[in-house]
């Protein structure tokens, strides 16, 4: 056979070749142009840089099948314990170079494909990103995967794959618009779609009780989920794991054939475009009960299919003897932030309806199985779902989390007892997972008082009010005078499900993500959860993969680390970063420091060139806020700095100009959420200021500003290297812990931050000299807010100076939206809420700082080396480390 012998040959050849770990160029030449010969998805004649990317990337995908293989057929044979990690989201980028860097091939494929007239980086720049994420949650699921993988944990990542990702950002005179994302247009290569591992999926219907008391849910929607799994190798090793995407369809006798024939085309393809809708964008807009309803089926088919896949492997590894009870000794399941919350009482429905097992059973195993990640205190970013559409959607599992919630009552009274019916009412107020709705009438029998006579009532704001029954309309009779206590919702309010809550009270383990953060999780926004279970809190601060984030990134500056400590060994124990503590000084690591940080900036000048058109200076001091546009991030409070900045110039002479300030790039690159008004209100204002300031010839290079469009991965990766100064500015205690600032301080950039996330720790460990700081403390912000809305706050003149040159209209409009934001004006809701008028003052003085530290180069450099070696502790090795041995109860496990 002409076609398999060859190709048989080759992945004998790479089996082998893997074995040693060192395939050589010439085989991975050959294997390429298999691929490039026997891909039929482009024309034979040619060889051109986008079918050399896919023959490229299938070439290496043949490996990670090899290892792939090997990894779960060992895990099968030992019948080891696996972590689950569920996300929504997985920000992934390109797998080109990270494939090739892990498996240590990178100098084989660049020499193969010089061979055949295609530099790699070239190669490599073909691969679209795999953006099926919105920020730093879905970035730290794929660096979550990279350490698994390299650190040989027995773990699967499980996501949905979104046709369209989140959004592609355009930037136009008119701000942001945003356009599908079209990663999938020509197929990904890493993909491998398993027919055979598909299930069912379920929506609406009914749930009805056998004789036994067996629930079963029946009619409805029906889709079919098949599985997409992407191989994620490891770095120096073997252990290839398995990110699982689900893609949504309907069996094709769904498709109405009648209908088709008789011209009703949208009719015949209705059941078909309702499932495959699902995913297609992650996050769809969800003003409209479509937009609901959507969202709540994204995320009930990642839990269901996900789940029923975990379950399978379990049953397939127990063999004959299936020992439910065991469930949790061989699985572990995380989720990562609330969005999958439904795998807990999907788990239960499982186990009870379709296994058999009884609720306590049911209940127990889910609780030893389930822990859960919070990624958030903003209150209003706590997910709460309507009841009503719960109902509707997932008739069984309402009934489900209705038990789950009647066992947390159970708790509590158990916990306050039923004397005190004001502090119950508290209590319940606070914690129940059914928000507005009735307390169970077993839960308000128990409340009754025998020796009184009066009606109370709990009201769903948390009030009390008693009333004495009267004559013919108390409910209560004469014979039987006893306390009645009944439940009143608020009818103005929505009935509601809190899926955090319910998180809380079904996992073992709750998570915040770096210190602080905790801290807030178990003090103020789950304080009453903590007091009753205090031993399930943990931290677990942030990481990023220092594979990606630095040494395939930035190789420049990973070959001086390497050459200063002396062994590559800091990639995958990044403890070893600390000894270039001791070559900070060194005027000879400084000069090559400078050197390979010069070159990175070169790369961020010609990538600005090409997406904005702007050319900016190498000299100058690149200073860059790249993250989610949202106002706690306060870009606003970045731009505001920079208007005033800019007044100020224009104010001095030329020589005055120069003697205060050192040259600036200022790079700003975010997405906003499609309907986040006032967010998209600074992305346009940020592009006016640029166009104002890049065009004003007496400024010239003294200061630029400049919005990167489609901020994502890979810009992330060009961005990061060439980076001295980074801004994570947010109010403090907003922002959970951030990932980017871990990246920028690895990179040798120096950080101007508030004491919020992950900001505390890193400049703990890079010392509090080579960190900048300013603004108000967590602490005091709730005092700051209520002086903010009592109208007792004095602004700055600085604050008032820069808000009223905005409004003179140099930058084409008088912003007054956002102006107002941020003065509380009549009709602009909460007044700075975020406080970007109290931090302003402290902000445009410690930027005042960054001036005159960046003047004196050597001790730039020396602070820049600092950040490198302080950053050790951020490696999401270290982190899934804790998860392990914490939460997960998982060991690694070396392939044989
Ligand atoms: N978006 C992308 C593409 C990222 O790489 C990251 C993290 O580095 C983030 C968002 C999160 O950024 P931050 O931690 O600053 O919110």
């Amino acid at each position: 056979n002409v076609l398999s012998n060859p190709h048989q040959k080759l992945q004998q050849s790479i089996g082998d070749a893997l074995d040693r770990f060192d395939p050589d160029a010439a085989s991975v030449s050959s294997s390429i142009k298999y691929h490039a010969e026997m891909t039929p998805s482009f024309a034979p004649e040619k060889f051109e840089l986008p079918k050399a990317f896919y023959a490229t990337a299938e070439s290496v995908r043949d490996m990670l099948i090899v290892n792939w293989n090997a990894t779960y057929k060992y895990y099968e044979k030992i019948n080891v314990k696996q972590a689950y990690y569920l996300s929504m989201e997985f920000l992934q980028g390109r797998a080109l170079l990270n494939s090739i860097g892990n498996l240590e091939l990178s100098g084989a494929y660049a020499e193969a494909l010089t061979k055949l007239g295609h530099k790699l980086e070239d190669v490599a720049k073909q691969e679209p990103d795999a953006a099926l994420g919105n920020g730093g949650l879905g970035r730290l699921a794929s660096c979550f995967l990279d350490s698994l993988a390299t650190l040989n944990y027995p773990a699967w990542g499980y996501g949905l794959r979104y046709r369209y990702g989140l959004f592609k950002q355009l930037i136009t005179k008119d701000g942001q618009e945003e356009v599908a994302e079209s990663w999938l247009e020509m197929g990904s290569p890493w993909e491998i779609v398993r027919n055979d591992v598909s299930y069912p999926v379920k929506f609406y219907g009914e749930v009805i009780s056998g004789p036994d008391g067996k629930k079963e849910w029946v009619g409805g929607e029906d889709i079919t989920v098949v599985a997409y799994d992407v191989p994620i190798p490891g770095y120096k090793t073997k252990t290839t794991i398995n990110l699982r995407l689900w893609s949504t369809k309907v069996a094709s006798s769904e498709f109405d054939l009648k209908a088709y024939n008789a011209g009703e085309h949208a009719k015949a393809y209705e059941a078909l475009k309702k499932a495959e809708k699902i995913c297609y964008v992650l996050y769809p807009g969800d003003e409209s009960h479509e937009g609901k309803t959507l969202r709540l089926k994204q995320q009930y088919t990642l839990c269901s299919a996900s789940l029923q896949d975990i379950i399978a492997q379990f049953e397939r590894r127990s063999g004959e003897a299936i020992n439910w009870n065991n469930f949790a000794e061989k699985v572990a399941v995380q989720m990562n932030d609330t969005h999958p919350t439904l795998c807990i009482p999907e788990l239960i429905r499982i186990l009870m309806d379709l296994k058999g097992l009884s609720w306590t059973e049911a209940w127990n195993i889910t609780q030893r199985t389930v822990a859960y990640t919070n990624h958030t205190v903003l209150p209003e970013a706590l997910e709460k779902w309507s009841l009503n559409l719960l109902k509707e959607l997932l008739p069984r599992h309402i009934e489900i989390i209705e038990l789950i919630d009647k066992e947390l009552i159970d708790t509590i009274i158990y916990k306050y007892g039923t004397e005190d019916l004001e502090l119950l009412q508290e209590k319940f107020k606070e914690m129940r997972i059914l928000d507005n709705i009735e307390l169970p009438s077993s839960i308000l029998e128990l409340l009754v008082k025998p020796e009184e006579s009066t009606i109370i009532t709990l009201e769903a704001d948390g009030e009390i009010s008693e009333v004495e029954p009267e004559g013919q309309d108390s409910n209560i009779s004469d014979t039987d005078k006893k306390i009645k206590v009944t439940f009143e919702p608020d009818l103005q309010l929505p009935k509601l499900v809190r899926m955090a809550n319910l998180c809380v009270v079904s996992g073992h383990a709750v998570n915040g993500v770096a210190e602080i953060h905790s801290e807030i999780v178990k003090k103020e926004v789950f304080n009453e959860f903590y007091k009753l279970w205090p031993e399930k809190f943990q931290n677990k601060t942030n990481g990023v993969t220092p594979r990606r984030w630095i040494r395939f990134c930035n190789p420049e500056l990973s070959k001086i680390i390497t050459k200063w400590i002396g062994t590559e060994d800091w990639v995958l124990n990044t403890d070893k970063l600390a000894e270039l503590r001791k070559f900070a000084d060194n005027d000879k690591l400084q000069s090559e420091w400078k050197e390979a940080k010069r070159l990175a900036k070169e790369i961020v000048v010609s990538f600005i060139k090409d997406k904005t058109g702007y050319v900016v200076s190498p000299d100058a001091m690149f200073d860059i806020q790249v993250k989610r546009i949202h106002e706690y991030k306060r870009q606003l409070l970045n731009i505001l700095g920079i208007v005033y900045r800019y007044k100020k110039m224009k104010e001095m002479s030329p020589e005055e100009r120069v003697l205060k300030y050192v040259p600036r790039v200022c790079i700003f690159g975010g997405k906003a959420f499609a309907t986040y008004v006032q967010a998209k209100r600074i992305v346009k204002f940020i592009t006016d200021v640029g166009a104002t300031i890049n065009h004003d010839a007496e400024i010239g290079d003294l200061l630029k500003v400049v919005f990167v469009p489609d901020y994502n991965v890979s810009v992330a990766e060009v961005l990061i290297p060439g980076s001295e100064l980074s801004q994570h500015i947010s109010t403090a205690g907003m922002e959970a812990s951030g990932t980017s600032n871990m990246k920028f301080a690895m990179n040798g950039c120096l950080l101007i931050g508030t004491l919020d996330g992950a900001n505390v720790e890193i400049r703990e460990e890079v010392g509090d000299e080579n960190f900048f700081l300013f603004g108000a403390e967590a602490h005091e912000i709730a005092d700051l807010r209520k002086e903010r809305a009592d109208g007792k706050f004095v602004p700055d003149p600085r604050f008032e100076e820069v808000k009223a040159f905005v409004r003179s209209g140099v930058f084409g409009a008088n912003y007054d939206e956002l102006m107002g934001s941020l003065e509380g004006n009549e009709g602009y809701g909460r007044a700075d809420y975020f406080l970007v008028g109290k931090d302003f003052p402290s902000y445009v003085e410690c930027q005042e700082q960054v001036d005159e530290a960046y003047r004196d180069q050597k001790k730039w450099t020396k602070m820049s080396i600092l950040n490198t070696a302080g950053s050790f502790k951020f490696s999401s090795d270290r982190t899934i480390h804790q998860y392990a041995k914490d939460i997960w109860k998982i060991e690694p496990v070396a392939l044989q």
